[in-house]
């Protein structure tokens, strides 16, 4: 069978090219197309040069129609209004979406929700496998302690994330809140400071740290009478949401247009 024709879009980005790196490694894909946005320093530097591989004769440019017209599928970690932008060239185009980008508003989430009607779209807080194991660990740990355990959700990223808090941490706690049977947005406590009151039982609270390089680090923490249950993940570097998001591709060639989560990728629903 032919190699599956990749796009990147922002090349240039920290996961743009951990993704370059991590697709010239994968069987079964080579990288055809990538682009940047306009007027970015990068744009006609060769992929491979700028992820510190060989050159492998494909030059960024700004021509995102081009680039879906052109593969099979794009892997995009860039900014929320130019991911909901590639869920309609994704759709127009018949192209595989692989995102990761994190922080979309609510109509920007629409825009993918409507390119999976008509394409494949897998889209996850976060694509390492061992995140994705945190995630079923902490739907089961609340469905198994009751309210008398408070769960708060911490998490520390590089100085350079934007949103807040990780949409990693917002994951962990949407499990947390499936477990206990509620919604995540009825429960949810974002921010504290001042003079706040005692903690409301059974709220799923959020804090983020920023600083240094720190790939990711979330803990979550289930505080409980006398003793408290954590469960830690701490990323060592951006190639496990690379090689994650590489997976995601490969697996998603053969399937139907939908909604895909790295859970599914994995196997993790059965
Ligand atoms: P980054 O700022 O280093 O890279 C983003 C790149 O996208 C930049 O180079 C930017 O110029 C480019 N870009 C922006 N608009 C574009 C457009 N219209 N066309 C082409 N390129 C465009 O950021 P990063 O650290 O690589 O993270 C990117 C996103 O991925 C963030 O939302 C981050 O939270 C998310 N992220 C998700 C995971 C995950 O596993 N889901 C892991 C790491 C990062």
């Amino acid at each position: 069978m032919a190699d599956l024709g990749i796009g990147i879009v922002g090349a240039a980005g920290r996961m743009g090219m951990a993704l370059a790196r991590a697709v010239s490694e994968a069987e079964g894909c080579r990288i055809v197309a990538a682009t940047e946005r306009s007027g970015h320093a990068s744009l006609g530097a060769d992929i491979g040069s700028l992820a510190g591989l060989d050159a492998l004769g494909v030059a960024v440019t700004d021509a995102t129609s081009s680039l879906f017209a052109a593969v099979d599928a794009v892997l995009d970690f860039t900014a929320p209004q130019a991911t909901a932008a590639h869920g309609v060239f994704a759709s127009e185009n018949g192209t595989i979406l692989v995102t990761g980008t994190t922080g979309l508003e609510q109509n920007q989430q629409a825009a993918i929700e409507t390119a999976a009607r008509s394409v494949a779209v897998v889209q996850a807080p976060n694509f390492s496998v061992g995140v994705n194991v945190a995630l079923a660990l902490v739907e089961q740990t609340a469905r198994l302690l009751d309210e008398d355990y408070d769960i708060e959700v911490v998490e520390m990223h590089h100085r350079h994330k934007v949103d807040a808090p990780s949409g990693t941490a917002l994951g962990l706690g949407h499990a947390a809140a499936k477990g206990r049977g509620v919604s995540l947005d009825t429960v949810a406590e974002r921010g504290r400071d001042g003079i706040t009151g005692a903690r409301e039982r059974g709220t799923i609270g959020f804090a983020s740290l920023r600083g240094g390089d720190i790939v990711g680090e979330h803990n979550v923490v289930f505080a409980g009478p006398a003793e408290r249950v954590e469960i830690t993940h701490r990323a060592g570097g951006r190639e496990i949401f690379a090689r994650g998001a590489v997976r995601a591709a490969l697996w998603a060639a053969d399937k139907p247009a939908g909604l895909y989560s790295m859970a599914d990728v994995l196997g993790f629903n059965g």
